[in-house]
């Protein structure tokens, strides 16, 4: 078994809703509920599910780019909210990268590809200039470009090579862990291929942790180890990708794999009938009763909107939150 290297434990965040020129506190938005998860050293977690399932919330609280309202992280075993400033900023930061959905607007365009790569060393490490143009030409050679690119601007490379500038970027101060926020959607099919298998090669090259946002089935069964599947800020399947893949247990994990045929291997098309879900996502600031999922599930019996299921290990690399699997 891989090392843990981060643990997400009860993760909880609410926003609250404001209301009046005094801007009393009239609901709250349950953005994220009580999810846990753990990325292992060396290897990709995914999180999945459609816009306003928490994906992106969850990653901007690993990022501590929100606070949590409730849950704690663990970093290396040790309880973030016990670090101080200094060692969060000297330890934390420097070890958790992350990667843009979209290159082009992650960069600023008056800076050349060698400031872009080599800016988190300057502000991150006392290294000189010499070392700094070096280690940059390093990691620009690790991505798949060439030493003259480093003289360019953004605007000069296509879409694919800006994604590899930002994976440099994010590689520049030797990171345990990238969070990767749909890596390829905004590339053109035909290469998302080759950053998806640069990404796969890095990994295995530095012992990277990835966690993935993506809604794509495709990328996230082609790149993860571990699958976690969100539904309206909650996870409600979790666990080994391939297993998630080929066995899924949540009503909404198989109307994802049903709309998404294009993942399975063609042998297993035939069989999949698509399940079409009713409506739309619940807003999260009134979440239904019971399971959340309940107003859209072909399989919804009398206690799914009274009684809230819980997460239950039906495998040993398998867990779902649904009442059919007690
Ligand atoms: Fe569907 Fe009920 Fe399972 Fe929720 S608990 S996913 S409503 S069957």
């Amino acid at each position: 078994m891989a090392e843990v290297l981060l643990e997400g434990q009860n993760l909880t965040k609410h926003y609250p809703v404001t209301k009046g020129l005094l801007q009393k506190t009239v609901g709250w938005v349950r953005a994220i509920d009580g999810i846990s998860f753990t990325v292992e050293q060396g290897r990709t977690l995914s999180l999945v599910g459609e816009s306003g399932a928490g994906k992106t919330t969850t990653a901007k609280m690993i990022l501590l780019l929100e606070k949590l309202t409730s849950g704690k992280i663990l970093y290396k075993g040790e309880d973030l909210s016990k670090f101080s400033a200094a060692r969060i900023k000297s330890q934390y930061r420097p070890n958790v990268q992350s990667v843009q959905q979209n290159p082009w607007s992650s960069m600023n365009p008056r800076m050349r590809v060698r400031d872009i790569v080599g800016e988190p060393l300057v502000v991150n490490t006392k290294m000189t200039k010499q070392e700094i143009r070096e280690k940059v030409l390093e990691i620009l050679d690790d991505v798949g470009l060439k030493a003259e690119h480093a003289s360019l601007y953004p605007h000069e490379f296509s879409g694919g090579q800006r994604q590899r500038i930002a994976v440099a970027r994010a590689l520049a101060l030797n990171p345990n862990m990238v969070v990767l926020d749909e890596p390829v959607s905004a590339l053109d099919v035909s290469i998302r291929a080759q950053i998806m298998n640069l990404l796969k090669d890095l990994q295995e090259q530095h012992n990277l942790s990835y966690l993935v946002i993506a809604h794509n089935l495709a990328t996230v069964r082609y790149m993860s180890h571990t699958v976690a599947i969100m539904y309206l800020g909650e996870i409600v399947e979790y666990g080994e990708a391939e297993e998630i893949f080929q066995n899924p247990l949540h009503p909404y994990t198989k109307a994802l794999i049903s709309a998404s045929v294009l993942v399975l291997p063609e042998d297993e098309t035939e069989e999949i009938q698509q399940i079409i879900l009713k409506g739309e996502m619940p807003s999260p600031l009134n979440p239904p009763p019971g399971c959340r999922f309940h107003t859209r599930c072909n399989e919804a019996s009398a206690q799914c909107s009274e009684a809230v299921p819980e997460m239950r290990r039906v495998k040993e690399n398998h867990q779902v939150k649904c009442h059919h699997y007690v």
